[in-house]
């Protein structure tokens, strides 16, 4: 099991959760658990995503929405989403 603790992120002030990698690092992620479908390495597949694992291991992946979609659950990287939230505030002010 991963070790985790929860922040509000300075950027875009929602709440998120901090996760520990297998690599002693801590990664921002969503609160929100996502589903992935992990993908070999290939340049076939230009879409894919880095997700957190449960377990706290980088996976190359699909993902999707909801964790039932996916194979497995796990983490989406906050800065995907924070990110465009970002852009919002930029474009709006
Ligand atoms: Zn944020």
């Amino acid at each position: 099991m991963t070790k985790q603790t929860f922040v509000t992120c300075k950027v875009c002030g929602k709440k998120i959760r901090l996760v520990e990698t297998q690599l002693g690092k801590w990664i921002p992620c969503d609160i929100a658990h996502i589903g992935y479908v992990p993908l070999p390495y290939s340049r076939e597949h230009p879409e894919a995503h880095f997700v957190l694992s449960l377990d706290g291991k980088w996976i190359r992946c699909y993902c999707f929405n909801t964790p039932s979609e996916g194979l497995y659950a796990g983490y989406l990287p906050h800065f995907r989403t924070c990110g465009s939230k970002v852009a919002d505030k930029v474009r709006a002010t």
